[in-house]
């Protein structure tokens, strides 16, 4: 279920650009317009049509996503904090969802430049980086030695 961007919508701000996980949405450089240069590398994460000001992209619903061949069409609207999802079916019906934006504001995350190197001792711990204090949990949950059965068959 690729990605494709209506042309006359776009304005080239390159937003579907910054997000896109799999590095797909591209500028064209003559056309200052933004286009999927990998369709079949699209994750159908719905971040680029999300993201876009302009609401310029959409994507083709194949039949693991929309096997009734119906449309579907989401819209993020950030001063009502929600994100919509209209489903269009082929003879007519329509279903409707709405739910509240749960991402952090744009450009509040920081990049791991912001973040001091990692010590020697935490290279060679078993947590991720920044673990737990990016969690906000004093440590991380764990089974305990004394919590093991030993020998089971
Ligand atoms: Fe990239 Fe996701 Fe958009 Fe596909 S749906 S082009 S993976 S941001
Ligand atoms: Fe075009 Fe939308 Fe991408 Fe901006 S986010 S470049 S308007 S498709």
């Amino acid at each position: 279920m690729p990605t494709f961007v209506y042309m006359t919508r776009c304005d080239g701000c390159g937003h579907c650009v910054d997000i896109c996980p799999s590095d797909i949405m591209h500028i064209d450089t003559t056309h200052r317009r933004a286009f999927n240069i990998e369709p079949n590398m699209c994750w159908e994460c719905y971040s680029c049509v999300k993201a876009c000001p302009q609401n310029a992209i959409d994507c083709r619903g194949y039949s693991d996503f929309a096997p009734m061949g119906h449309s579907v069409r989401v819209l993020r609207e950030e001063e009502k904090g929600t994100v919509s999802w209209k489903l269009k079916f082929r003879d007519g019906r329509e279903k409707n969802f709405e739910s509240p934006i749960r991402t952090t504001p744009w450009g509040s995350i920081k990049s791991a430049d912001d973040y001091a190197a990692p010590t020697k001792e935490a290279l060679q711990s078993q947590e991720l980086a920044h673990e737990p204090d990016a969690l906000n949990i004093d440590e991380l949950p764990a089974l305990k030695p004394d919590q093991l059965k030993l020998g089971v068959v």
